[in-house]
């Protein structure tokens, strides 16, 4: 049968297990899902028996199929994706036939295959014949005509089949999804981003717990190239690939942090500067109503992220912080950030910090004490702070494209 649309099934696995909630977060699923699709043919996307059915108006070979197969690939929420053949109706005497010719032909193209199986739900309870007795019959038909072994635990090849209440599904392939929860079931908040490995991988990591996450930059400039903006930026629209919105707030840091360099002891100065980050965030993360800070903070991974200075730091913030990465190893992060495609961004040479910002021998050990003793020293800083978040700039993305810029009276980067 000449197909004039595609149907894609949706298979959502952590949002089968959310009770009562459940319809929110399928709602939430279903929202994200049309937005990913916008500009291709979509046609209708309906919840039935625990999948979303997502129907694409080209027949199948199209280009646009592929596309919306990859966009699906990125919406967080899905455990996997599958482009299934559909029989209108529910004919048992054709499923037969169809299904074992469609998997004749997957199975032309994956000549190493030895077993199978056959996976047939029955979404549809009043349906007259049961799931075993259809995994049987389709079963026959496939095993005569391939002369494969069945295998129900391990098969090489599984053809599922679906049945719901007014048509029949099958496919072969799944592809896996992201996982995790929808983007937009939890909070806002607010990623500290780095130009470095860990907080990208930091804020996918929240993101997949449903958290829509706005970004904050701090930056040096003048006393560093603008490299480390446009790599955060290029970062972002990494990022941006599995929400749908992202604000990116880039703030002016280096005057802010000369003070603290020519002013405090050397030792804590990293502290300081990250107790600082933590103020400024603040201000921020109200402006965009996030309820909680993230961070890419590794105990023990550098000099600064010891259990004793992660609480001096986290002292000057009153928004929880939330530390997806604090018990990995910088091998597990790194394999994340490759997979992620955020590595290759994060490793690219660029100046840190100028020499003098940094300390040569930070303390490892910092002491509230002797922080806020500095902080004192260093005088009231709110003009300072009101002056820095003046000259933020803000950049918003629509997935991976910037679509506006604005603010800061020092641009740091040519438009
Ligand atoms: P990363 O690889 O994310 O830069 P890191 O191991 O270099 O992390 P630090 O430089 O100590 O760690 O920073 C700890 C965390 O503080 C970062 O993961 C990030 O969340 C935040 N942070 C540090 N520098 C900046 C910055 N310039 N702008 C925004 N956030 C920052
Ligand atoms: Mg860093």
């Amino acid at each position: 049968m000449a197909e004039d649309r595609t149907y894609i099934v949706v298979h959502y696995a952590e949002l089968g297990t959310k009770g009562k909630n459940r319809a929110f977060f399928v709602g939430v699923l279903r929202r994200n899902i049309r937005r990913a699709l916008s500009g291709l043919p979509l046609g209708s996307i309906r919840t039935s028996a625990g999948r979303i059915h997502v129907e694409i108006l080209t027949p199948p070979d199209q280009p646009e199929v592929a596309e919306a197969c990859r966009r699906l690939e990125k919406v967080l929420g899905i455990a996997w994706i599958a482009r299934a053949e559909v029989l209108q109706g529910r004919p048992l005497d054709r499923l037969e036939q169809e299904a074992k010719d469609h998997f004749l032909e997957v199975l032309r193209k994956r000549p190493e295959t030895c077993s199978f199986a056959v996976k047939c739900s029955r979404a549809d309870k009043d349906f007259p014949v049961h799931s075993p007795e259809i995994n049987r019959r389709v079963g026959s038909a496939v095993k005569l005509a391939s002369g494969l072994d069945v295998d129900i635990r391990n098969p090489d090849l599984t053809l599922y089949i679906e049945l719901l209440p007014d048509r029949l599904l099958y496919y072969c392939d799944r592809t896996e999804g992201q996982r995790g929860l929808p983007v937009g079931a939890s909070a806002r908040v607010l990623s500290l981003l780095s130009s470095g490995i860990d907080s990208p991988v930091a804020s996918k990591r929240i993101m997949t717990r449903g958290c829509h996450v706005s970004f904050v930059h701090f930056h040096s400039v003048p006393y560093t190239q603008r490299a480390s903006v446009d790599l955060t930026e290029e970062l972002v629209r990494v990022l941006g690939a599995y929400q749908p919105r992202s604000e990116l707030v880039l703030i002016p840091f280096a005057e802010l942090q000369r003070k603290i360099a020519l002013e405090a002891p050397s030792a804590i100065r990293v502290v300081l500067y990250r107790r600082y980050m933590l103020r400024l965030a603040e201000i921020v993360a109200k402006k965009v109503r996030a309820r909680a800070l993230v961070t890419g903070e590794s105990i023990g991974q550098v000099a600064s992220q010891t259990v004793e200075n992660i609480a001096v730091i986290e002292d000057a913030a009153t928004l929880p912080i939330l530390r997806p990465l604090i018990a990995m190893s910088k091998e597990e992060i790194i394999r994340e950030a490759r997979v992620l495609g955020t590595y290759e961004i994060s490793t690219q040479p660029y100046e840190d910090c100028c020499g003098y910002l940094m300390p040569n021998n930070p303390q490892t050990h910092a002491q509230l004490a002797e922080v806020l003793a500095a902080e004192e020293k260093l005088g009231p800083m709110t003009d300072l702070m009101r002056g820095t978040i003046d000259r933020a700039e803000e950049r918003v993305f629509r997935g991976q494209e910037r679509i506006r810029s604005g603010g800061g009276s020092h641009p740091v980067s040519p438009e």
